[in-house]
Order: C-alpha cells, then structure tokens, then sequence
C-alpha cells in the first residue's frame, strides 16, 4: 500500500537540511542504470470498501460506485504513455497495489497485463503481486486473478485479534484472514505473502508475540510487519488524541519488533529487509527493484515512479508523482496520455543518497558492484573508510565495510534509521569536497 522506504528518504531530507548545503539543480546528468530499459510495474487501484482507522494512503471511497471500464481504459493508456517514456523495453515486475486492488475485476489486472505485454517483454516468470484484503478476496476470486496473470499475492491481514482488527477499523476477522491465507496457500503455494501490524494502543508484548507464534502455524514463505505509523488526520489519531484509546508506545513496539525477528529467525525466515522476511527464498522482486534503486513506473492516482524519461530526450532520473484524485486524474490521462502531476529531477548525489538510504536496508547493503553501477569516481571506501565516525560504528558491531561492500549487521539493521543520520552527512560532505556547489550570488 506504500512504497517501501518512505521513512528512509524522510532522512534524506532531514540529512540534507542538516547539512545546511544548497542542492545543486538539475544541472549534470546522473548516470543511467545500465539496465534503463527495464523496469518495474506500480499499478494503484485507488478504492476501499471503506476507510481503515489509521489510514492517510492514496484512497476512496465510491459511494456511487466505481466506472470500471473507464478506470481500466486510462490505466492502459497511462501504462501504454509512461513505458513509451521510459523506453523500457522489459518489465521486471507487476504489483497492483492501493487502495484495495482485489476490489477490481480480474478482468482488469488482465488487461492492464496484456497491454504492457503489447508494448514490452514481460517474461513469463515475471512476479506479478496483487494487494489482498481478507473480505474481498473468496477462494473463488483469487483464483480467477490467477488465471488473469497473478502468480503472488500480499495479504493485509495485520493482526489475528478481532479486538484489534475492529479497532483498526478492519473489515475482515481473525476467521477471514486465516480462511482467505489458507486458500492462497492452496493457490499460489510459495507465493503467499501476509502484513503483520505491531505497536498498535493497548498492544502488549506477550500477546502479540502469541499472534506471531500462531500466524507461523498458518503462513506461508513471506511476511512482512510494519509498525502502526499514527497519523494526523486519521480517526485513529483523533481517537488518541482525545483519551479514547492509549497512545502506542514507540520503545515497547521497539522491543516487539526486535522478539518479532528473533523468533522469525529461529523459525526459518531470513531478514532480508527492515521489515520483510522470506524463508525458500521467496524474496519479493519486485520490492528488490526499489530498494536496488532500480526503474519504476507508477501508473494510477497517486502513483510514484523513478525512472529516466528517454522519449521527452532526458538523460536524468526523475521522481514522478501522478495526480491524487481519481476524476481529476483521469481526465488528466484522457487529455494528454498521463495523469504526471510532479516531476523532479534527480542529481547525482540525490540518486547516492537514495542508493545509499535504500540499499542499507536490505540485508546485502550496497555492494561495491552495485556502487559503481551509480558512482564510478568515488568509491564505497573513498567515502566511508577513513571516516572515524564509521569506524565506530564498525566497532560497535552494528555495520561493517569490507571486500563486499557495506552493510548493517543483524543489530545495524534494527537501528538503521540512526546509523543513516550518520552516514548520509558523511556522503554529503565527501560529495561536496569533490565537487563544491555553487556559492549563492557568486
Ligand atoms: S484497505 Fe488499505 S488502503 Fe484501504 S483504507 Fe484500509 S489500510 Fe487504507
């Protein structure tokens, strides 16, 4: 429902502001992936059945109904104008995400697949994920997106307590969640992937743990736990506010998530990202492909994308944002082949911090490969090796630089967010003694 690594490009941000350095512009050209042909597929489905108490994604609720015929045409022809854009010639991955993705019709997912099949090579093997919420997925359903081109699927089952469930504002039980996991299992065996919520109010260590214990006797290959992120402007923000429900408690999530990937790592399951963890290597690819810093295209309300628009003669990455309202996007897509509402460039050092920021959450990190892929000047080394802010960290045990490249360790990853505070500077400030910026009215 969201893009993996919001918070770590908060970061970047609060990195940057803290470096007190003028960003340089759009001026220079960032080296392309070498591989900017391919990229990966978003696709938003922008309705819910109603709203979940701590939700500010992308979403609505049609009260009138939804004209799906008219969604799916400008799907297809966003799809059809970004990947003209991109000059991307092979799609990696499909993830219809939202929203609530199984609310739309299989007949949907297979159109929007035919159509990137119509104008680039998507191999058969291609992971094509779909966002699944309990309620609106029967056995029956997820069959047909089966035969519609799914070979994954990612349940938002977030908690196996009705009680919580209700509070979230959930629509589907315990009960579903279970029913609607066992007959994925029976469907996409090996592709099953299930959300797991911690640090909800009133949530306490012992039961959530006993959640945990229970969801390993059901679950599949993949899961993923996220910790509730309060917002403003949710109900659940305003239910805390005034006293109806406790506030969470950020160190007692800590201490959750920390018994959470142990008891994981016991069971099997390999961290592979801050939050997601696969065993028989059921990896997402698709997740990889932003958390490598690889292309993407979003297609659909909201959507964000990274990718190089060769077809407008640009050789810089750009970060792109679709527009947010349905109707107002979809009148922008009839109009002119796209609902673009945002589109920033990219320079050299914003596409490091982002290679550096994504790439450390994962258990890999950064090779020193996957370095040179974006920076053939300045090494991993160059940067970080004769830091003595990053030999301590080395010291405590909680990254480690080497022949590889460089990478949390098993307690880095859990704390990565204050190890970037540390990280992200350093890049910074070795960047601009390479190449200072220009000096404002000079
Ligand atoms: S189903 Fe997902 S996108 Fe929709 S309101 Fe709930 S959390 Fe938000």
């Amino acid at each position: 429902m969201v893009l993996p690594g919001p918070r770590a490009r908060g970061l970047v941000a609060a990195a940057r502001a803290a470096q007190g350095r003028r960003v340089g512009s759009a001026e220079g050209s960032p080296r392309g992936d070498p591989a900017s042909r391919r990229a990966a597929l978003y696709v938003h489905w922008p309705y819910c059945e109603k709203r979940c108490s701590y939700c500010n994604f992308n979403k609505y609720v049609a009260r009138g109904g939804v004209d799906e015929a008219a969604l799916r045409r400008c799907l297809v022809t966003e799809a059809h104008t970004l990947l003209a854009l991109g000059g991307v010639h092979r799609v990696d991955s499909v993830f219809f995400g939202g929203g609530t993705p199984s609310l739309a019709s299989p007949h949907t997912v297979a159109a929007l697949l035919e159509a990137v099949a119509q104008v680039a090579h998507l191999p058969a093997d291609s992971e094509v994920t779909l966002e699944v919420n309990p309620t609106s997925a029967p056995g029956s359903r997820l069959a047909e997106f089966g035969a519609a081109g799914v070979n994954r699927l990612s349940i938002g089952l977030q908690s196996l307590d009705d009680a919580e469930l209700q509070l979230l504002g959930r629509t589907h039980s315990a009960r579903d969640a279970l029913r609607t996991l066992a007959a994925a299992r029976r469907l996409f065996p090996g592709r099953v992937s299930v959300d797991l919520m911690l640090g909800l109010p009133g949530q306490q260590l012992g039961p959530w743990l006993g959640q945990l214990r229970e969801l390993l006797r059901h679950c599949d290959d993949h899961l993923s736990l996220y910790q509730l992120s309060l917002e403003r402007g949710t109900a659940l923000f305003a239910q805390v506010q005034r006293g109806a429900v406790p506030a969470p408690d950020p160190e007692l999530a800590a201490e959750m998530y920390a018994e959470g990937r142990a008891l994981l790592r016991t069971a099997g399951f390999r961290q592979y990202e801050v939050s997601n963890f696969a065993r028989r290597g059921a990896l997402s690819t698709h997740n990889w492909t932003y958390w490598q810093c690889g292309q993407y295209l979003g297609v659909g309300p909201g959507a964000h994308g990274r990718f190089v628009p060769h077809g407008a003669g640009c050789h810089t990455r750009e970060a792109r944002i679709q527009t947010l309202e349905p109707d107002n996007w979809m009148r922008e897509v009839i109009q002119f082949g796209h609902g673009t509402r945002k589109r920033v460039p990219l320079d050299e050092l914003e596409l490091l911090e982002e290679v550096l920021a994504m790439g450390l959450r994962t258990d890999v990190g950064i090779t020193h490969q996957h370095w040179r892929q974006f920076e053939s000047q300045l090494t991993l080394w160059d940067v970080f090796g004769a830091s003595e802010e990053v030999k301590r960290l080395q010291e405590q045990g909680l990254l480690l630089l080497d022949h590889r490249g460089l990478r949390c360790s098993w307690e880095g990853l859990a704390v990565l967010d204050s190890l970037l505070l540390t990280l992200l500077p350093r890049l910074q400030e070795v960047w601009w003694q390479r190449s200072p910026p220009p000096v404002p009215g000079g």
